[in-house]
């Protein structure tokens, strides 16, 4: 689980005017082309449940780890894609 200051850092960025951009970036950082799908879906579900225990709303947007994204997890969980720059340097 989080701790304190990490969800003051949660609740800060999303009192920020931009604040409802706030994305789940996955809970372990896992790249969906080299993992089971089942395993990455798990981990968005859980994020946004930390997500929403802390802010109180539901999380619509996804940073996916890497640029990968499945788009049939739009529909199944109401989660959209925010893809930076293509260039990004992820970590
Ligand atoms: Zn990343």
């Amino acid at each position: 689980m989080l701790s304190d200051v990490q969800k003051s850092i949660v609740m800060y960025v999303f009192t920020q005017p931009e604040g409802h951009l706030i994305g789940n970036h996955t809970y372990s950082h896992i790249q969906l082309t080299k993992t089971n799908r089942e395993r990455f879906r798990e981990e968005l579900i859980r994020t946004n449940e930390i997500l929403k225990e802390i802010t109180g709303e539901e999380v619509q947007y996804v940073r996916p780890p890497y640029g990968s994204w499945d788009k049939a997890f739009e529909k199944e969980l109401n989660m959209f894609p925010v893809l930076w720059n293509v260039d990004t340097l992820d970590t």
